[in-house]
């Protein structure tokens, strides 16, 4: 009787309770986006746990992010309580396979407190390696190795498994070649990358009968989120722990697949029946998320694909506003349009939490950015320019990894003249030719090296006080909290003392970052756990308190949801992207499309896509057409918003003329039959008079603009602003003022903002 069903499962229509009753046995969940799909997984999770069929460390459960995975166990935790916080096997694929490999990792040669690189590290490395076989690296660039290595790590392939045309695709046939003396220097330096995280698990369940067979037990239920856009190698893993008991769930959806270019296969989701015969078919066709417009417009766009199963979908939510389609003049006007529309939905009532500006690529977003900066409106960052990716956070991660294991010659190679110690390229050749005649890790090697008079005095002294310094380092480590640690290595090594007195504009910033470090690590116990989370960390603002604004790309937004979805750029050339369209084959084409459908799906209430006549693209004016995909959308639920904001928004936002050339510009746009193809563009010509003019304009007074901090304000100053009032100037960095308002709390703004309080 389903009307008996507890808390987690009462709101589930029909075929979603199908998804989390049929327990026993292969499901395949195949739904179009906002149907439940994630919901129903859940569910099925805490009822597996809340009936006893499994405890909670006997259940796999894969979601796509990390902050997906968090999202669950909150979810299942409210439904069955305490039971959830022993969930060991619930995370990306990525997270799962660290986990495990930690347990095994001598099976492959490794120690189990191996480091995990990132791709900084991995460039860096095969630099090394292709110096070192004499090859011409501007030929054979690191970049195309690395990429290979992905692709055959995700395709399950070992240096062994490469056919000749995988093997002739670098250094003419010596793939087969890099591939293994890489994967020997990973080994010796008790470290492996990404790829190695499932590939190597993948090894030890094919060779490892008794392994394999411990986890087949271990795992009575398998379930799987997002399963289109698993690549080889996972579904290899996961077919070799589900062949036991053949309790896999996995959910998906065809056309939200947009993860080709990483090795994804959809095809892993249309074939699951063959792996799996007599698996259960679920189809979810209620949208719960979204308004009709939004997804008729949705569904409307991903019709034009040729390359999809077709679904149907439907919706009894109330009628909302149509898509919006707005045009605007440049990037900085769509920045600007950006922040206003954000701001007015703020006055009207909307969470920051609840609005997203998903962008098509990273780059997209430092023009918002700025914008936001100026205007003060709180933002996240998720994915991209992540906080652990800047340079201070990976020389203070570096130090801390030579501390974990002394082996990582990548890291210490990273710090070792990291503040300068007067250890030269000199220096570090001796260090190198020597841990190479004595197959030792350089950092072992270098205590060697400063015996011997193979250095000049002064790098020997210098060279032996860093490696002394490091054995006190590793002395402290057992000791203290790992917190406690990195603000010791901040001080000692000298690290703080250079940022101090390097007067550049960033420093202040930098040590800020240090300390916001220091404050991550405050939750982790063990040095090990802290570096796994950062080497696996994919956001950088889970501690972020307030509301924001959420920027990220479409790719990273799979899977979320918000009330308020804001996507600009919708122009040829950025989306679909430059690359889709020079390829030219419809398989990268619908794939964009699919891109689109997923970021349009991601709304709730209102979806507003922007495109922009001018792009400057390095340095220089280009005018640009109407994505394809606004063309495609159905136009009885779009509305196409024909005239470029003018003098009136600009004012609004505090710019004055002068500051800005366009604030009395304000044309109708051409009508939409001419915004296609070169016709657009002659509109576009004849619709805007004299543009190169003011082009140059615009170039020369954002120029002065932003190059001229105002000398009436210092710091202590109090100062009005018309939006968060009274505060006092608390540090000044050219002409952005940080500024400790009064009533709204600290922020970054332009100094052209505010007025001196008498
Ligand atoms: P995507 O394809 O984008 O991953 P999805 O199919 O996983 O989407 P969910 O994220 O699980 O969809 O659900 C979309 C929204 O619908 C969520 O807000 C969820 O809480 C809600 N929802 C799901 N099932 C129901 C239901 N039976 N009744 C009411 N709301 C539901
Ligand atoms: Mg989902």
């Amino acid at each position: 009787d389903p009307g008996a069903l507890p808390a987690y499962a009462k709101n589930l229509n029909g075929p979603q309770k199908d998804a989390v009753l049929t327990t026993e046995g292969p499901v395949l969940m195949l739904a179009g986006a906002g149907t439940g799909k994630t919901a129903a997984l859940t569910a099925r999770l805490a009822h597996l746990i809340a009936t006893r069929r499994a405890w909670p460390s006997e259940i796999l459960c894969v979601t796509f992010t990390n902050k997906a995975a968090r999202e669950m166990r909150e979810r299942v935790g409210r439904h069955i309580g305490d039971a959830v916080e022993g969930m060991p096997w619930l995370g990306t694929f990525h997270s799962i396979g660290a986990k495990m490999l930690r347990r095994h990792a001598e099976l492959v040669g490794l120690a189990s407190n191996y480091t995990i690189i990132d791709t900084d590290d991995q460039l860096r490395l095969l630099k090394q390696l292709i110096r070192e076989n004499d090859l011409d690296e501007k030929r054979w660039p690191a970049r195309q190795l690395a990429s290979l290595l992905d692709r055959w790590k995700n395709r399950g392939l070992n240096p062994g498994d490469l056919d000749a045309v995988e093997n002739e695709a670098y250094a003419n046939g010596r793939g087969q070649q890099f591939y293994t003396l890489y994967q020997e220097r990973l080994k010796t330096l008790n470290a492996c990358d990404f790829g190695d995280l499932l590939l190597h698990m993948l090894n030890i369940l094919r060779r490892h009968r008794d392994v394999l067979e411990q986890y087949q037990q271990r795992f009575k239920y398998i379930l799987v989120d997002e399963y289109q856009d698993t690549n080889q190698v996972q579904y290899l893993w996961l077919r070799l722990l589900a062949q036991e008991r053949r309790n896999i769930c996995v959910v998906g959806d065809d056309d939200q697949s947009i993860y080709s270019w990483r090795g994804a296969e959809v095809a892993n989701i249309l074939k699951f029946e063959k792996d799996f015969p007599g698996a259960a078919v679920i189809k979810l066709e209620q949208n719960y998320r979204s308004t009709p417009q939004i997804l008729a417009a949705a569904s409307g766009l991903i019709d034009a694909n040729s390359q999809r199963l077709g679904k149907t979908l439907w919706t009894d939510l109330p009628a909302g506003d149509r898509v919006k389609a707005i045009g605007v003049w440049d990037g900085p006007e769509e920045a600007r349009r950006l922040g206003e529309d954000i701001e007015r939905l703020e006055r009207e009532g909307a969470s920051l939490d609840q609005v997203a500006i998903l962008v098509r690529a990273q780059y997209q977003t430092r023009e918002v950015e700025d914008r936001f900066i100026q205007i003060g409106l709180n933002y996240r960052i998720i994915g991209g320019f992540r906080f652990y990716e800047r340079a201070e956070i990976r020389d203070a991660l570096a130090y801390l990894r030579v501390i974990e294991q002394p082996a990582d010659d990548l890291a210490f190679e990273r710090i070792y003249n990291q503040p300068k110690r007067g250890l030269g390229a000199k220096t570090l050749d001796a260090m190198r030719r020597h841990a190479k005649r004595t197959d030792m890790p350089l950092a072992a090697a270098s205590i060697d090296l400063c015996d011997s008079d193979e250095l000049p005095a002064r790098a020997r002294n210098s060279l032996k006080a860093l490696l002394q310094q490091f054995l006190l380092w590793r002395e402290n480590a057992q000791s203290e909290t790992p917190a406690n640690l990195l603000r010791r290595i901040v001080t000692e090594s000298g690290y703080e003392e250079m940022l101090q007195k390097d007067r550049g504009p960033e420093s202040a910033g930098r040590l800020e970052n240090l300390s916001e470090l220091a404050r991550a690590m405050e939750d982790y116990d063990s040095l090990t756990d802290f570096l796994e989370h950062v080497s696996l960390v994919m956001e950088n603002d889970a501690r972020d308190q307030g509301e924001k604004v959420t920027i990220m790309t479409m790719h990273a937004a799979k899977g979320l949801e918000f009330d308020h979805v804001f996507l600009p750029g919708w122009e040829e050339g950025v989306f679909p992207s430059q690359r889709a369209l020079d390829e030219g084959g419809l398989a990268s084409l619908e794939e964009e499309r699919r891109l689109a459908y997923v970021a349009i799906t991601r709304a709730k209430r209102r979806c507003t896509i922007l495109h922009a006549a001018n792009r400057r693209i390095y340095g220089q004016w280009t005018s640009s057409i109407p994505s394809r995909f606004i063309e495609e959308l159905p136009s009885e639920h779009v509305e196409q918003e024909t005239t470029l904001t003018g003098g009136a928004s600009l004012w609004r936002a505090n710019w004055s003329e002068q500051d800005d050339p366009f604030a009395h510009v304000s044309t109708a746009r051409p009508d939409k039959s001419a915004t296609r193809g070169p016709g657009w563009q002659r509109a576009l010509a004849t619709g805007y008079d004299s543009k190169p003019v003011r082009v140059a304009e615009n170039k020369r007074s954002a120029a002065s603009f932003a190059a001229k901090p105002r000398s009436d304000v210092a710091i202590g100053a109090r100062v009005f602003h018309d939006k968060f009032g009274y505060g006092t100037v608390a540090d000044q960095d050219g002409n952005k003022l940080e500024i400790a308002f009064e009533k709204a709390g600290t922020k970054r703004v332009l100094d052209s903002f505010v007025k001196l309080a008498e």
